[in-house]
This record gives C-alpha cells, structure tokens and sequence, in this order.
C-alpha cells in the first residue's frame, strides 16, 4: 500500500490475521479486552522497536513504522473531515494518537490498558496502541495492518462523535470494521492509498483467517464478530462506502 506521496513501492498483504487479532483486543469505552489471540512476534526487549528484520516487502523499519501511523492518521483526518463537512457539521479530529509500551503505561477513565493491544479511549479521546505489538504486526503482515488498525480506532472515535451506540459490542465493532472498510476503499479510489495487484484477495484470505471462535456466543461482552461477518463487514463498506454502514 503506498500513500499518494509514493514514498516507496507497495508494499504487498501478507495476510491480516494479526491485524484482526489487533481489532478483536480494541477497547471502546472503558473496558479492555486483551483478546487471547496469539501475539504477533516481540522485536527486541529493549522497549524500542528493533530494526534488524527484514521483510520481503519491505516494510522492516521503525522509521516506514512511524511514517505509516502518520500517514494512516492524518489520512483518517482528512477523510472523516471530509465526510462531516459534506453533511454540514464540524469536525474534531481525535486529540492523540499515543504509543505506549507496558500495561497499565495508559489508562483510559481509571483503567489500565493492557500489552499487546490497540485502543479508543472514549472517556479521553485518544488512540493508543501498544508499539512493539504493533510493531512486530507491521513487520510480519506488512504495512496495511497499520492503515488498518488506525482505520478501525478511528472509526470508534467517529461513532463516538455521530452517538452511535449500540447495545452489543459485536455491533459497534462490526460497524467500526465497516467504516474502516470504507475509509480504505474510499481512499484507494480517491487516489490516497494504492493497492499493489492480488492485496485485495490476499486481504480477504487473511480476512477469514481470523475473527472470534466459533463458539463464542455473539452476545459476549468481547464479541468482536466470527471471521465471515467480520470480513463481511470490511468488504461491505470497502466496496461500497460509508452507506453500507449504517451509520445514520
Ligand atoms: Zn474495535
């Protein structure tokens, strides 16, 4: 995925099961969820992401890293600056975006939030996500985790913004997997963001990878949706914008 500044060939999806994973630990509101999934490799223990990895793709280093949540972030502004503006109403992009490294380094209304995670802080408007975590998705899957876990945190801090709130967590992170859906799509077709050939199929394959255990009951406090809705829902508002979101 490359940004329209093209500062480097596309990288290619490897696969999104980490990206997934990372969703499926979000946080909305006040309370965490680590997600049990299988966290993604560590790099270095020194507590600053390390370099020394090398990705067929590219995508290796801590500063392409931190390029890419840059550009994922203001991309997300600008896009959801956009969508308000179109329907009249002002827009307030979300205050910080904030690397953390060790449990309990942030916390979000009184609660800790915990390793190996990405979250959106209702109570004090910030995402934040856990570096290394983060980091050692980005190196194995590539650089679109990234796009995707800022598009998924952006878009709770959007339903935040439209007072969408729903009963069960299922549906506001079904419809949070939708608008990050729509905002990729939507920024792929405006130009923004370029896919490189077969990342689409790679992107669904590694979409059905993942999504909560079958037998995780739907109505569960950190029901986050099985793999078919979950990439039902991305592919939903990827192909067809914020209207397939339901976000009226
Ligand atoms: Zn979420």
């Amino acid at each position: 995925m490359t940004t329209r500044v093209g500062r480097r060939p596309g990288a290619s999806l490897v696969g999104l099961a980490v990206a997934l994973v990372a969703a499926a630990g979000c946080m909305v509101g006040g309370a965490s969820e680590p997600g049990g999934a299988p966290a993604p490799e560590q790099p270095a223990s020194s507590g600053t992401p390390g370099a020394d990895a090398t990705r067929a793709d590219g995508t290796n280093s801590v500063e392409e890293f931190q390029q890419d949540v840059a550009d994922a972030r203001s991309i997300a502004e600008r896009y959801w600056a956009a969508q308000f503006r179109a329907s009249g109403q002002g827009f307030q992009p979300i205050r910080r975006v904030i690397p953390y490294r060790r449990s309990g380094e942030v916390t979000c209304g009184g609660q800790e939030i915990p390793r190996n995670n990405a979250v959106y802080c209702t109570a004090s408007d910030y995402i934040a996500y856990d570096v290394n975590w983060s980091f050692g998705a980005f190196r194995q899957i590539g650089d679109a985790f990234v796009f995707y876990l800022l598009g998924h945190e952006y878009a709770h801090g959007i339903q935040t913004r439209l007072g969408i709130r729903y009963n069960f967590t299922i549906q506001q992170e079904l419809q949070a997997d939708c608008m990050a859906g729509a905002f990729l799509g939507d920024s792929v077709r405006s130009g923004t963001l370029r896919l490189d050939d077969g990342d689409l199929e790679e992107f669904r394959d590694g979409l059905l990878a993942v999504g909560d255990d079958p037998d995780q009951p739907w109505f569960a406090e950190d029901s986050h949706g099985t793999a078919e809705q979950r990439t039902d829902a991305f592919f939903r508002g990827y192909e067809k914008s914020l209207d397939a979101c339901d976000l009226t």
